[in-house]
């Protein structure tokens, strides 16, 4: 059907409204796309829901596409699967909490977990039922400190998110991949541009998640990328030892005394106090001059990094080796061995800080010393199960790490952390520099960690209950739309991608004679028979100059004018991106637009 203009509930504005910040906030309310309710929280006007509906069946597509089934929970919700999860104290003050009239608690939700974890448990029984993967487009509740980027960070937004349930780690990891590849198909059929990265480090238990974030100056996260295609959020990226840094007159740290489970806080003095006074204290990772590559080896609570130089994404061990003078071997599993006294005599220079022993710590970050050898920082008293500290910058908190005593074995997969701003990527991909870019999208292997709070397990092919492994999978619809319009548009308004326009063709009739609003009616109606979909501004008494700046804010991206050139015989045809336009003869309208 076609809009019409002259009927279409629809304001715009002006002036720039004094509450919006970015761009995309001040255009979406300026073209008549929104209108705010409360901080943080939008009202959608017509021609908002045209383009938030052409997103959400993008998504849809590709959800479908990869054989996810769509569902819908509620946005209210019970506390109790919250509590099972320790969520419901984990949020804080993220959450919206909210009581019934029988004092009974709930909250709305701000993601879902929790209750696709129970649908799922409420009808899967066996390991048959496996691979499951669910979602939903749904509306979704956080109590942002800071709601003040309009749709980009919203308190009530909509989410696509989903969920992947499967036997086994193999099966995760296809589940995560299909998520990854709809990602990007996504991404790209909305004209967005994204760039996958590690967002995390996955020191902790292995989990891998990749955030996809759309490069842009206004964005809240920052990450390291290379020209090559290597990117890494900062938060997945571990820094380490200027190259200058010199062990050559460093002291021994004094030994001190530490508490069971240290804090955070601990941990970075007694790294401090372990580093050379040059380096002290660590400088912002992008200040740093090499770029390594850690492996975090997680072992019965204690946790080793072997660190390599630039462009050495596997970690050479026959170096490392050769270098820090311990044993290490991997093929599914890592040795650890003692450094003997021998060994350490090869390295002088050596840096030394302890933390005491029976302390489990988050990483132990090796050093290195140029980009071709590496310096190791090593305590011989290891065998003692003395552990030996050094530092690292990690989001910009200094953390430090160990070597851990003997016997230290590990089986799982490596992972990687990267690190520094300036030389080449870990990949050999380029020199890295720094970028902002706002979260699109997260993806995220959970693990067993919500199906074992929640009891959800299966039947194996063996008849044994068995824990399903889970992934989660969002997209900030709403914020897609207000990144869209981040980066498209001009000084005059929105330019909108074709996939998501609120409609194919702006047709607009400027002057006075019906001859001329008869001729675009019909041409209206022609181009909707051929399938495109046309707003009209067959406002009969408002201006020429006004109708062309509305036309220009709301952004569709072909503006069809009919008016003096009719006379003529033409039609005028002007392309909203590239500014420029043609005369097109009335016969040939439709199929030139076509
Ligand atoms: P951010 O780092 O921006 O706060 P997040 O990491 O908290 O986002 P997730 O929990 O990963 O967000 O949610 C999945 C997706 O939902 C995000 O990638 C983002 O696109 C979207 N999203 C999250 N918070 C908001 C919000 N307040 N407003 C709009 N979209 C949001
Ligand atoms: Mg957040
Ligand atoms: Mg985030
Ligand atoms: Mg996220």
């Amino acid at each position: 059907m076609v809009l019409r203009l002259s009927t279409l509930f629809l304001r715009t504005l002006r002036e720039d409204p004094a509450e919006a910040e970015v761009a995309s906030h001040r255009l979406l309310l300026r073209a008549g796309y929104i209108r705010r309710a409360a901080p943080g929280i939008y009202s959608w006007l017509p021609l908002g829901l045209k383009v938030l509906a052409r997103v959400e069946s993008i998504i849809r597509e590709e959800m479908d596409a990869i054989g996810a089934q769509e569902v819908h929970f509620p946005a209210l919700l019970p506390k109790e699967p919250y509590e099972a999860t320790n969520r419901w104290t984990e949020y804080g003050e993220g959450i919206f909490r909210l009581k019934d009239r029988k004092d009974a608690d709930y909250l709305l939700a701000p993601t879902h977990e929790e209750m696709f974890t129970l649908l799922v448990k409420d009808l899967y029984n066996s390991y048959k039922d496996l691979p499951l993967s669910l979602y939903q487009i749904q509306t979704k509740y956080r109590d942002e400190a800071r709601p003040r980027a309009g749709l980009l960070r919203g308190r009530e937004f909509i989410m696509k998110d989903s969920y992947s349930f499967d036997i086994d780690d193999a099966g995760l990891e296809r589940s995560y991949e299909l998520h990854r590849e709809a990602y990007l198909r996504i991404f790209s059929r909305l004209g967005l541009d994204v760039i996958p990265v590690a967002a995390t480090a996955g020191a902790m238990g292995g989990s891998r998640s990749e955030e996809f974030l759309h490069p842009s100056a206004i964005g809240e996260d920052t990450f390291v990328v290379s020209d090559g295609g290597y990117a890494a959020n900062v938060e997945a990226v571990t820094t380490v030892v200027p190259s200058e840094l010199d062990y050559a007159d460093a002291q021994p740290a004094e030994v001190r005394d530490t508490p069971d489970t240290p804090t955070i806080e601990t941990l970075v003095d007694h790294a401090n106090a372990a580093l050379p006074r040059q380096d002290r204290p660590w400088s912002a990772a992008d200040t740093l001059k090499n770029v390594v590559l850690a492996v975090v080896l997680p072992t019965g609570g204690r946790q080793l990094v072997v660190i390599g130089v630039p462009g050495d994404r596997s970690v050479d061990l026959k170096r490392i080796e050769a270098n820090i003078g311990l044993h290490l071997s991997v093929s599914g599993e890592v040795t650890v061995e003692a450094a003997t006294d021998e060994d350490l005599k090869k390295h002088p220079g050596l840096v030394k800080g302890y933390i005491g022993p029976g302390l489990s710590l988050d990483a132990a970050v090796l050093g290195s010393k140029g980009s071709t050898g590496l310096t190791f920082l090593v305590d011989p008293r290891i065998v003692s199960g003395t552990t030996w500290v050094t530092g690292a910058n990690v989001r910009g908190k200094h953390v430090f790490g160990l070597v851990a005593g003997r016997d230290f074995t590990w089986d799982g997969v490596i992972e990687s952390v990267e690190v520094r701003v300036g030389d080449e990527a870990p990949d050999g991909s380029g020199p890295l520099r720094t970028q902002r870019g706002i979260e699109m999208g997260h993806i995220f292997q959970l693990g067993r960690k919500y199906a074992e709070a929640l009891h959800l397990k299966v039947l194996d092919q063996n008849g044994k209950l068995t824990t399903v492994t889970m992934g989660s999978y969002g997209v900030g619809v709403t914020r897609a739309v207000a990144a869209l319009v981040e980066s498209n548009r001009d000084d005059k308004g929105i330019i909108w991608p074709r996939n998501v326009a609120p409609a194919d063709v702006h047709l607009v009739a400027t002057g006075k004679g019906d001859e001329v609003f008869a001729a675009a009616e019909q041409l209206a109606g022609e181009l909707e028979a051929r399938g495109l979909s046309v707003m009209f501004d067959d406002r009969p008494k408002v201006s020429p100059g006004v109708k062309f700046g509305d036309a220009e804010l709301i952004g569709i991206p072909t503006i069809v004018v009919v008016g003096r050139g009719l006379a003529e015989g033409h039609i005028e045809v002007k392309d909203r991106r590239s500014g420029t336009s043609e005369n097109v003869a009335v016969v040939d309208v439709v199929d030139h637009l076509h």
